[in-house]
């Protein structure tokens, strides 16, 4: 039986070659700074991991330096990527890597998977980009072209995982495959538009030049809540801004704030600012509170040494008052 991805192949991985986007973690093979890509990029678009990715390394050189850190700093240095549960991961699986591995970022897939916050395919990217291996890629994307390829549209991971496999045993190139897959269906293979005219596999695809727009999903969608929350601001001219640590499970885990109060209701003004998450609707109201605060936490002359939520800097923002106490 012909394997439909040989004859893609050569022209894919041309294309690869001659368009490829020029992004830093391009240039390397080494695994922690192929890692640390993967993780910043599983959620968060290219163009706000660029500066963060080159800043990460500033501030942890190596995996020692990375596991030997406080989290504080962890989630200080993930600021703005959002889903900071990514950063505890990442964290975890540096104090695993030198608990268990010697400090050396293991080979094997297995040890691989094992890390904290890894799945098949990210271990996959790892394993291709560092060591060659013939471990396929299956994000958004890849499954998403895979699916045109092959004009399924409701195929399973299970079969998403045996095309892709198969796929990359034709490549002869894992590595570049892998890349090529991911750059097609970023760039040309996209959601809402498959641009086939310039697609390099187009005389292969069999979904090639059928107007393609991918169907919304049938998969009920979890509804966003709205939360109605009181920051109360408590500052003092000479010591700052008093900020509490969140708790370590829930929204904004671990990352500082303003003491924050849930409204039972809805106010009858405006809220200062509204922070949308996955699924809730954050309507933040400031409180300026002249007496002492009675809740834990410390005073804070220097907001940038802490690790604050996106939807705080943006409230801040837009709370002159702060100004003046402060420097962000
Ligand atoms: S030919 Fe069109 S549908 Fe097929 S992979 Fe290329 S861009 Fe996607």
């Amino acid at each position: 039986m012909t394997n439909l991805f040989s004859a893609p192949c050569k022209p894919l991985l041309q294309w690869y070659q001659t368009d490829l986007r020029d992004l830093p973690w391009r240039h390397t093979s080494e695994p922690y700074r192929i890692w640390v890509s993967e993780i910043m990029l599983q959620q968060t678009q290219v163009k706000t991991v660029l500066p963060r990715y080159q800043q990460w390394f500033q501030t942890f050189p190596n995996i020692q330096q990375l596991a030997t850190a406080p989290l504080d700093n962890v989630l200080k240095a993930w600021e703005g990527l959002g889903y900071y549960r990514r950063a505890r991961f990442i964290h975890a699986a540096a104090q695993q890597i030198i608990d268990k591995h010697n400090g050396i970022f293991p080979e094997q897939f297995e040890d691989i998977l094992n890390l904290p916050g890894i799945g098949k395919s990210t271990a996959g990217a790892i394993t291709s980009f560092c060591f060659d291996m013939n471990t396929p890629v299956l994000d958004g994307n890849v499954k998403r072209v895979l699916k045109r390829w092959h004009k399924q549209p409701e195929a399973s991971d299970k079969q998403l995982w045996h095309f892709a496999q198969t796929a990359i045993d034709a490549s002869q190139n894992p590595a570049m495959w892998n890349q090529a897959m991911m750059e097609l269906g970023a760039t040309l293979c996209q959601a809402r538009s498959a641009k086939c005219e310039t697609c390099p596999v187009s005389k292969h695809c069999k979904s090639a030049f059928s107007n393609i727009e991918e169907q919304p999903s049938n998969k009920k969608k979890a509804p966003v809540k709205d939360v109605f929350w009181q920051i109360n601001l408590h500052t003092h001219p000479n010591k700052g801004l008093w900020l509490q640590q969140r708790p370590e499970k829930g929204i904004w885990a671990g990352l500082w704030t303003p003491p924050i109060i849930e409204l039972p209701q809805k106010p009858e003004y405006s809220p200062c600012h509204i922070h949308l998450l996955t699924h809730r609707r954050l309507h933040l109201y400031t409180k300026e509170i002249a007496t002492k605060p009675t809740t834990e936490g410390i005073w804070v002359k220097q907001l940038s040494e802490f690790a604050l939520p996106t939807g705080i800097h943006h409230l801040f923002e837009k709370q002159s008052i702060l100004d003046t106490a402060i420097s962000k």
